[in-house]
């Protein structure tokens, strides 16, 4: 499928009138700045038949501090993101993630929403209705077989949003409403390891905004990805990085990754280089540390090794430029 088929769009003016309409019609989808579920929809990956339009609700594009952080509504676009005076001074990594999402007109309308949500890609999967059809489609939809790891039952589409690694490091928590009401997680638990399936949400619930802590306002941040067209792509693999130091010693390294697995993922075992200088010694650990949590497939033009090798190299390369080395 090349071009748009028919469905409904609804325009609701509330987050509650939203999640109602959402609920109502099964065949549903959300709709925010629509820079990659239209290009899904064209491809016959996403078929709906209602899209529930978010871009009237004034409430899902305010971005608001208060003695204990920052919120961040789920419409913010992430132009506005990167440029935000508050973000860029508190959150650096947040503010470059955001202005190193694709190219400039997709982040004038894609969302802090959009791109936390953004489903999980995959060299086989990311085609053509007929390049899928004619290659038997695949496991992740309405296919036997993976081509990527033909004799398993497991999808490795790699998820490809730039700033969940970023929130990740700063401690982000999301709010989700749904028609039982309105929860609050840590983002890291907005996700799970699965290609095919690699949103906790539950039906029809709706990411209304996410929340960075007080706690990690200023803290040295930064993000760094390695793409294949330097002016508009999504990431082969992207590393965000906070760092805290006090007379030359670590006193905290939180270090996420994106691109390189099915979901976002904070590195374990950073805190391992507490009370050490940021030397290269400590920065070949930092970078062995993160290659061992990339686990990308061969789920884009590029081989794994590559991806995992450049993540190591960029996450090296991003905590020495945050030490001022
Ligand atoms: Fe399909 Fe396998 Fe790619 Fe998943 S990893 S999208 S199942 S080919």
């Amino acid at each position: 499928m090349e071009h748009l088929p028919d469905f409904q769009v609804q325009r609701p003016a509330s987050i509650a009138e939203a999640v109602k309409l959402r609920a109502e019609a099964a065949d549903s989808r959300y709709l925010a700045g629509g820079t990659d579920m239209v290009v899904n929809i064209r491809r016959g990956i996403e078929q709906p038949r209602t899209l529930v339009d978010l871009t009237a609700i004034a409430e899902l594009e305010a971005i608001e501090t208060d003695g204990h952080g920052l919120t961040i509504g789920a419409a913010v676009t992430l132009d506005t993101l990167a440029r935000h005076e508050v973000v860029r001074r508190d959150y650096a990594a947040v503010a470059e993630a955001a202005g190193a999402v694709a190219g400039p007109t997709h982040r004038r309308y894609g969302t802090v929403g959009g791109n936390l949500c953004l489903d999980t890609r995959c060299l086989y999967y990311n085609q053509s209705e007929w390049w899928r059809r004619s290659n038997a489609y695949c496991l992740k939809k309405a296919g036997e077989t993976c081509h990527v790891a033909p004799g398993g039952k497991i999808c490795f589409a790699t998820f490809s949003g730039d700033l969940a690694p970023a929130l990740l490091v700063h401690g982000a928590e999301v709010e989700l409403t749904g028609v039982g009401g309105t929860r609050r997680i840590p983002l890291a638990e907005l996700y799970r390891d699965d290609g095919m399936d690699h949103l906790t949400l539950e039906a029809g619930e709706l990411l209304t905004a996410v929340r960075l802590p007080s706690e990690s306002a200023g803290v040295k941040s930064g993000y760094a990805k390695s793409r294949i067209r330097g002016a508009i792509d999504f990431p082969l693999a992207g590393v965000a990085v906070a760092l805290g130091q006090e007379n030359g010693r670590i006193t905290s390294l939180r270090v996420a990754l994106t691109a390189v697995n099915p979901s976002p993922r904070m590195v374990d075992g950073t805190d391992k280089l507490n009370g050490k200088p940021l030397d290269d010694i400590s920065l070949d650990e930092l970078r062995e540390m993160v290659r061992t949590a990339a686990k990308p497939m061969r789920t884009t033009t590029v081989p794994p090794w590559y991806r995992r090798r450049v993540v190591g190299v960029l996450a090296r390369r991003l905590a020495a430029r945050l030490a001022g080395r």
